[in-house]
Protein backbone atom coordinates (compact mmCIF):
# COMPACT_ATOMS: atom_id res chain seq x y z
CA UNK A 1 0.00 0.00 0.00
CA UNK A 2 2.87 2.64 0.94
CA UNK A 3 4.59 2.07 -2.00
CA UNK A 4 1.87 2.62 -4.11
CA UNK A 5 1.20 5.94 -2.18
CA UNK A 6 4.49 7.25 -2.54
CA UNK A 7 4.79 6.15 -6.07
CA UNK A 8 1.42 8.54 -6.99
CA UNK A 9 2.80 11.22 -4.27
CA UNK A 10 6.02 11.42 -6.37
CA UNK A 11 4.48 11.66 -9.69
CA UNK A 12 2.10 14.14 -8.13
CA UNK A 13 4.51 16.18 -7.14
CA UNK A 14 6.78 15.27 -10.63
CA UNK A 15 3.48 17.00 -12.67
CA UNK A 16 2.75 19.80 -10.16
CA UNK A 17 6.64 21.43 -10.62
CA UNK A 18 6.35 20.38 -14.35
CA UNK A 19 9.07 18.45 -16.40
CA UNK A 20 10.94 21.63 -16.88
CA UNK A 21 13.56 21.10 -14.50
CA UNK A 22 16.76 20.03 -15.31
CA UNK A 23 19.28 20.56 -12.86
CA UNK A 24 22.37 19.42 -15.36
CA UNK A 25 21.47 20.64 -19.08
CA UNK A 26 22.74 23.25 -20.70
CA UNK A 27 20.60 25.64 -22.65
CA UNK A 28 21.34 28.90 -24.84
CA UNK A 29 18.81 31.54 -24.03
CA UNK A 30 17.45 32.53 -27.58
CA UNK A 31 15.84 35.78 -26.72
CA UNK A 32 17.40 39.52 -25.85
CA UNK A 33 14.16 41.04 -25.09
CA UNK A 34 14.12 43.20 -22.34
CA UNK A 35 11.07 41.67 -20.59
CA UNK A 36 11.92 37.79 -21.52
CA UNK A 37 15.29 38.92 -19.91
CA UNK A 38 14.09 40.16 -16.74
CA UNK A 39 11.46 36.82 -16.45
CA UNK A 40 13.90 34.18 -17.26
CA UNK A 41 16.63 35.54 -14.49
CA UNK A 42 15.43 34.62 -11.41
CA UNK A 43 15.47 31.09 -12.99
CA UNK A 44 18.59 30.72 -14.33
CA UNK A 45 22.51 30.87 -13.74
CA UNK A 46 24.62 32.11 -16.12
CA UNK A 47 27.53 29.73 -17.70
CA UNK A 48 29.22 32.03 -20.16
CA UNK A 49 27.74 35.24 -21.89
CA UNK A 50 29.88 37.26 -24.98
CA UNK A 51 27.85 38.80 -27.96
CA UNK A 52 24.82 36.96 -28.66
CA UNK A 53 26.05 33.42 -27.24
CA UNK A 54 24.64 33.04 -23.92
CA UNK A 55 24.57 29.92 -21.84
CA UNK A 56 23.01 29.13 -19.05
CA UNK A 57 22.17 26.35 -16.46
CA UNK A 58 18.47 26.13 -14.51
CA UNK A 59 18.84 26.84 -10.81
CA UNK A 60 15.41 26.07 -10.00
CA UNK A 61 12.07 24.80 -12.04
CA UNK A 62 10.69 27.01 -14.44
CA UNK A 63 7.40 28.02 -16.00
CA UNK A 64 7.07 26.94 -19.75
CA UNK A 65 7.07 30.47 -20.31
CA UNK A 66 10.04 31.07 -19.24
CA UNK A 67 11.18 27.53 -21.27
CA UNK A 68 10.35 29.00 -24.21
CA UNK A 69 13.04 31.45 -24.32
CA UNK A 70 15.94 28.68 -23.99
CA UNK A 71 16.87 26.01 -26.20
CA UNK A 72 18.93 23.04 -24.94
CA UNK A 73 22.38 21.99 -25.99
CA UNK A 74 22.78 18.58 -27.95
CA UNK A 75 25.96 16.55 -26.29
CA UNK A 76 27.64 17.88 -29.61
CA UNK A 77 26.99 20.85 -29.45
CA UNK A 78 28.74 21.19 -25.90
CA UNK A 79 31.63 18.90 -26.81
CA UNK A 80 31.76 21.52 -29.79
CA UNK A 81 31.33 24.68 -27.17
CA UNK A 82 34.14 23.05 -24.59
CA UNK A 83 37.01 25.18 -26.09
CA UNK A 84 35.25 28.30 -25.30
CA UNK A 85 33.56 27.05 -22.29
CA UNK A 86 32.28 23.78 -21.53
CA UNK A 87 32.51 20.00 -21.41
CA UNK A 88 31.07 16.78 -20.51
CA UNK A 89 32.93 14.28 -19.76
CA UNK A 90 31.39 11.12 -19.88
CA UNK A 91 32.98 8.99 -17.38
CA UNK A 92 32.10 11.83 -14.64
CA UNK A 93 28.74 13.29 -15.83
CA UNK A 94 28.56 15.01 -13.12
CA UNK A 95 31.51 16.54 -13.54
CA UNK A 96 31.36 20.02 -15.61
CA UNK A 97 34.20 22.09 -15.58
CA UNK A 98 34.04 25.59 -16.57
CA UNK A 99 37.51 27.12 -17.69
CA UNK A 100 36.65 30.57 -16.66
CA UNK A 101 34.90 29.78 -13.63
CA UNK A 102 39.03 29.07 -13.04
CA UNK A 103 40.50 31.33 -14.54
CA UNK A 104 38.01 34.25 -12.90
CA UNK A 105 39.14 33.03 -9.37
CA UNK A 106 43.20 34.28 -9.93
CA UNK A 107 43.93 36.52 -6.95
CA UNK A 108 46.89 39.05 -7.80
CA UNK A 109 46.89 39.81 -4.49
CA UNK A 110 48.54 36.08 -4.02
CA UNK A 111 50.72 37.36 -6.47
CA UNK A 112 52.37 40.16 -5.56
CA UNK A 113 52.55 38.55 -1.95
CA UNK A 114 54.65 35.76 -3.23
CA UNK A 115 56.60 38.09 -5.09
CA UNK A 116 56.99 40.62 -2.38
CA UNK A 117 58.45 37.53 -0.44
CA UNK A 118 60.70 35.70 -2.93
CA UNK A 119 62.21 39.12 -3.80
CA UNK A 120 62.82 39.94 0.34
CA UNK A 121 65.80 37.63 0.50
CA UNK A 122 69.31 38.63 0.06
CA UNK A 123 69.12 36.29 -2.53
CA UNK A 124 67.98 33.18 -4.37
CA UNK A 125 71.42 32.35 -5.86
CA UNK A 126 71.42 28.52 -5.99
CA UNK A 127 73.50 26.42 -3.62
CA UNK A 128 72.71 29.07 -0.80
CA UNK A 129 70.57 29.02 2.46
CA UNK A 130 68.17 31.56 0.77
CA UNK A 131 67.63 29.41 -2.32
CA UNK A 132 66.91 25.96 0.21
CA UNK A 133 64.33 28.27 2.32
CA UNK A 134 62.60 29.64 -0.47
CA UNK A 135 62.29 26.32 -2.25
CA UNK A 136 61.18 24.79 1.45
CA UNK A 137 58.39 27.35 2.04
CA UNK A 138 57.51 26.42 -1.48
CA UNK A 139 57.04 22.93 -0.80
CA UNK A 140 54.95 23.36 2.20
CA UNK A 141 52.63 25.77 0.31
CA UNK A 142 51.92 23.16 -2.42
CA UNK A 143 51.86 20.17 0.25
CA UNK A 144 49.07 22.39 2.18
CA UNK A 145 47.12 22.13 -1.03
CA UNK A 146 46.73 19.13 -1.20
CA UNK A 147 49.43 17.96 -3.84
CA UNK A 148 51.82 15.08 -3.52
CA UNK A 149 55.74 17.08 -2.83
CA UNK A 150 58.99 15.28 -4.54
CA UNK A 151 62.48 17.19 -4.14
CA UNK A 152 64.65 16.41 -7.17
CA UNK A 153 68.04 16.92 -6.42
CA UNK A 154 71.26 16.75 -8.59
CA UNK A 155 74.36 16.79 -6.82
CA UNK A 156 73.29 20.08 -4.18
CA UNK A 157 70.72 21.49 -6.47
CA UNK A 158 67.37 20.15 -5.29
CA UNK A 159 64.27 21.19 -7.79
CA UNK A 160 60.75 20.81 -6.61
CA UNK A 161 58.22 18.72 -8.24
CA UNK A 162 54.13 18.95 -6.99
CA UNK A 163 51.85 17.22 -8.19
CA UNK A 164 48.34 15.19 -8.25
CA UNK A 165 47.46 12.00 -9.83
CA UNK A 166 44.91 12.24 -12.95
CA UNK A 167 41.40 10.56 -12.19
CA UNK A 168 41.10 9.56 -15.58
CA UNK A 169 44.31 9.23 -17.25
CA UNK A 170 46.75 9.35 -15.30
CA UNK A 171 49.42 8.03 -17.43
CA UNK A 172 49.31 11.52 -19.12
CA UNK A 173 51.48 14.49 -17.79
CA UNK A 174 50.62 18.31 -17.97
CA UNK A 175 53.39 19.99 -16.35
CA UNK A 176 54.02 24.02 -15.25
CA UNK A 177 57.30 24.87 -14.42
CA UNK A 178 59.32 27.87 -13.30
CA UNK A 179 62.88 28.12 -11.84
CA UNK A 180 62.75 29.59 -8.68
CA UNK A 181 67.02 30.63 -8.44
CA UNK A 182 68.30 33.97 -8.85
CA UNK A 183 71.56 35.36 -10.69
CA UNK A 184 74.12 36.90 -8.58
CA UNK A 185 74.51 36.81 -4.61
CA UNK A 186 74.12 40.44 -4.49
CA UNK A 187 69.87 40.41 -5.01
CA UNK A 188 66.78 38.23 -5.30
CA UNK A 189 65.43 38.91 -8.95
CA UNK A 190 61.43 39.98 -9.02
CA UNK A 191 60.97 39.38 -12.12
CA UNK A 192 63.25 36.88 -12.86
CA UNK A 193 62.26 34.79 -11.29
CA UNK A 194 59.93 35.29 -8.31
CA UNK A 195 57.19 35.85 -10.99
CA UNK A 196 57.63 32.75 -12.75
CA UNK A 197 57.40 31.21 -9.28
CA UNK A 198 55.03 33.20 -8.01
CA UNK A 199 52.14 32.64 -10.94
CA UNK A 200 53.10 28.99 -10.15
CA UNK A 201 52.24 28.75 -6.70
CA UNK A 202 48.92 30.69 -7.68
CA UNK A 203 48.05 28.01 -10.29
CA UNK A 204 48.62 25.42 -8.10
CA UNK A 205 46.56 26.94 -5.58
CA UNK A 206 43.54 27.75 -8.17
CA UNK A 207 43.54 24.27 -9.52
CA UNK A 208 43.86 22.42 -6.13
CA UNK A 209 39.90 21.58 -6.26
CA UNK A 210 39.47 20.41 -10.11
CA UNK A 211 38.81 17.14 -10.74
CA UNK A 212 41.81 16.46 -13.35
CA UNK A 213 41.71 13.82 -15.56
CA UNK A 214 45.27 13.66 -16.60
CA UNK A 215 48.17 13.92 -13.52
CA UNK A 216 48.89 17.86 -13.06
CA UNK A 217 52.58 18.49 -12.02
CA UNK A 218 54.17 21.58 -11.33
CA UNK A 219 58.01 21.66 -11.29
CA UNK A 220 59.62 24.36 -9.64
CA UNK A 221 63.07 24.02 -11.08
CA UNK A 222 66.60 25.14 -9.27
CA UNK A 223 69.92 26.17 -11.07
CA UNK A 224 68.29 27.72 -14.10
CA UNK A 225 70.87 30.62 -14.23
CA UNK A 226 73.62 28.52 -13.49
CA UNK A 227 73.12 25.95 -16.61
CA UNK A 228 69.92 24.67 -16.26
CA UNK A 229 70.87 22.64 -13.79
CA UNK A 230 67.60 21.30 -12.49
CA UNK A 231 65.42 20.97 -15.38
CA UNK A 232 68.51 19.02 -17.70
CA UNK A 233 68.44 16.57 -14.79
CA UNK A 234 64.88 16.12 -14.77
CA UNK A 235 64.69 15.76 -18.39
CA UNK A 236 67.74 13.47 -18.54
CA UNK A 237 66.01 11.05 -15.90
CA UNK A 238 62.56 10.92 -17.27
CA UNK A 239 64.35 9.98 -20.38
CA UNK A 240 66.14 7.39 -18.90
CA UNK A 241 62.87 5.92 -17.26
CA UNK A 242 61.49 5.66 -20.67
CA UNK A 243 58.65 8.61 -18.69
CA UNK A 244 58.97 11.80 -21.44
CA UNK A 245 56.72 10.42 -23.01
CA UNK A 246 54.11 10.62 -21.01
CA UNK A 247 54.17 14.40 -20.91
CA UNK A 248 51.52 15.98 -23.20
CA UNK A 249 52.55 19.31 -22.27
CA UNK A 250 55.13 21.70 -20.84
CA UNK A 251 54.77 25.17 -20.06
CA UNK A 252 57.84 27.19 -18.90
CA UNK A 253 57.39 30.59 -17.24
CA UNK A 254 60.63 32.47 -16.67
CA UNK A 255 59.97 36.49 -16.40
CA UNK A 256 56.28 37.26 -16.59
CA UNK A 257 55.99 39.97 -14.57
CA UNK A 258 57.02 42.98 -16.41
CA UNK A 259 55.50 44.32 -18.81
CA UNK A 260 53.64 47.74 -20.70
CA UNK A 261 52.08 46.44 -23.61
CA UNK A 262 50.07 43.42 -23.01
CA UNK A 263 52.37 41.26 -25.04
CA UNK A 264 53.11 37.93 -23.80
CA UNK A 265 55.83 35.92 -26.13
CA UNK A 266 55.00 32.26 -26.43
CA UNK A 267 58.24 30.43 -27.70
CA UNK A 268 58.94 27.12 -28.89
CA UNK A 269 60.78 25.59 -31.68
CA UNK A 270 58.69 25.01 -35.14
CA UNK A 271 57.57 21.57 -34.91
CA UNK A 272 55.60 22.94 -32.13
CA UNK A 273 53.94 25.46 -33.96
CA UNK A 274 50.96 24.24 -34.09
CA UNK A 275 50.86 24.48 -30.40
CA UNK A 276 51.88 27.83 -29.70
CA UNK A 277 49.43 28.90 -32.03
CA UNK A 278 46.98 26.94 -30.01
CA UNK A 279 47.86 28.59 -26.51
CA UNK A 280 47.37 31.66 -28.32
CA UNK A 281 44.01 31.26 -29.38
CA UNK A 282 43.53 30.58 -25.69
CA UNK A 283 44.74 33.79 -24.37
CA UNK A 284 42.43 35.55 -27.21
CA UNK A 285 39.68 33.53 -25.52
CA UNK A 286 40.65 33.76 -21.81
CA UNK A 287 42.66 36.96 -21.33
CA UNK A 288 43.23 40.13 -22.59
CA UNK A 289 46.84 39.15 -24.20
CA UNK A 290 48.38 39.76 -27.31
CA UNK A 291 50.32 36.97 -28.43
CA UNK A 292 53.51 37.23 -30.12
CA UNK A 293 54.97 33.57 -31.53
CA UNK A 294 59.12 33.03 -31.38
CA UNK A 295 60.17 29.69 -32.93
CA UNK A 296 63.85 29.32 -31.55
CA UNK A 297 63.96 28.17 -28.61
CA UNK A 298 67.00 29.12 -26.12
CA UNK A 299 68.19 30.64 -22.58
CA UNK A 300 65.19 28.99 -19.99
CA UNK A 301 64.08 25.44 -18.79
CA UNK A 302 62.00 24.76 -21.33
CA UNK A 303 64.99 23.75 -23.82
CA UNK A 304 65.85 20.66 -22.40
CA UNK A 305 62.44 19.31 -22.66
CA UNK A 306 62.18 20.40 -26.11
CA UNK A 307 65.79 18.93 -26.98
CA UNK A 308 64.27 15.91 -26.26
CA UNK A 309 61.50 16.47 -28.05
CA UNK A 310 58.44 16.76 -25.33
CA UNK A 311 56.24 19.63 -26.77
CA UNK A 312 56.74 22.35 -25.04
CA UNK A 313 56.07 26.32 -24.42
CA UNK A 314 57.98 28.98 -22.98
CA UNK A 315 55.57 31.75 -21.78
CA UNK A 316 57.51 35.49 -21.46
CA UNK A 317 57.34 39.18 -21.09
CA UNK A 318 57.68 40.74 -24.49
CA UNK A 319 61.34 40.38 -24.96
CA UNK A 320 61.27 43.82 -27.45
CA UNK A 321 60.25 45.67 -24.31
CA UNK A 322 61.76 43.45 -21.33
CA UNK A 323 62.90 44.35 -18.05
CA UNK A 324 65.65 46.95 -18.17
CA UNK A 325 67.15 45.94 -14.87
CA UNK A 326 67.25 42.16 -16.12
CA UNK A 327 69.88 40.32 -14.51
CA UNK A 328 70.36 43.40 -12.27
CA UNK A 329 70.18 44.67 -8.40
CA UNK A 330 67.06 47.05 -9.51
CA UNK A 331 64.75 44.12 -11.01
CA UNK A 332 62.68 44.74 -7.20
CA UNK A 333 59.10 43.97 -6.78
CA UNK A 334 57.65 47.81 -7.38
CA UNK A 335 58.67 47.61 -10.59
CA UNK A 336 56.43 44.20 -11.56
CA UNK A 337 52.91 44.84 -13.58
CA UNK A 338 50.92 42.51 -11.33
CA UNK A 339 47.81 42.63 -13.59
CA UNK A 340 49.86 41.56 -16.41
CA UNK A 341 51.03 38.47 -14.45
CA UNK A 342 47.58 37.79 -13.22
CA UNK A 343 46.80 37.72 -16.90
CA UNK A 344 49.43 34.63 -17.68
CA UNK A 345 47.80 32.88 -14.71
CA UNK A 346 44.52 32.70 -16.65
CA UNK A 347 46.60 31.93 -19.49
CA UNK A 348 48.34 28.84 -17.95
CA UNK A 349 45.61 27.71 -16.20
CA UNK A 350 43.13 27.73 -19.30
CA UNK A 351 45.87 25.76 -20.98
CA UNK A 352 46.10 23.16 -18.10
CA UNK A 353 42.48 22.90 -18.33
CA UNK A 354 41.89 22.62 -22.52
CA UNK A 355 44.76 20.25 -22.35
CA UNK A 356 43.48 17.79 -19.68
CA UNK A 357 39.52 17.51 -21.23
CA UNK A 358 41.68 17.03 -24.98
CA UNK A 359 40.48 13.63 -25.91
ZN1 LIG B 1 65.04 33.44 -15.53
Amino acid sequence: MNNLFSLLLCAGLFLMVGSSYRGNDLFQVISSHPHDVEELSPYVETVHQSGRLWIVQLKKNAPDSVLSHLRTLSGREKNYLYEGLYVTNKSRKANRVSIQSFTRAVDLQNIQTDVEELAAYETRYVGTLENQQALEKSAARLQGMGYKIQEICYREICSLIAERKGLVNPESVIMIMGHIDSVGEAFAGADDNASGTAVLLEMARVLKDYQNQKTIRFFITNGEEVGLVGSTHYARRLQDTQELKKIKLVINMDMVGYNSNGLVEIETNPEFDELARWLADLASKFTSLKTKITLGAWGSDHLPFLNRGVPALLTIEDWDTKNPCYHQECDTADKINYEYAGEIAKLNISAVIAKDLDQ
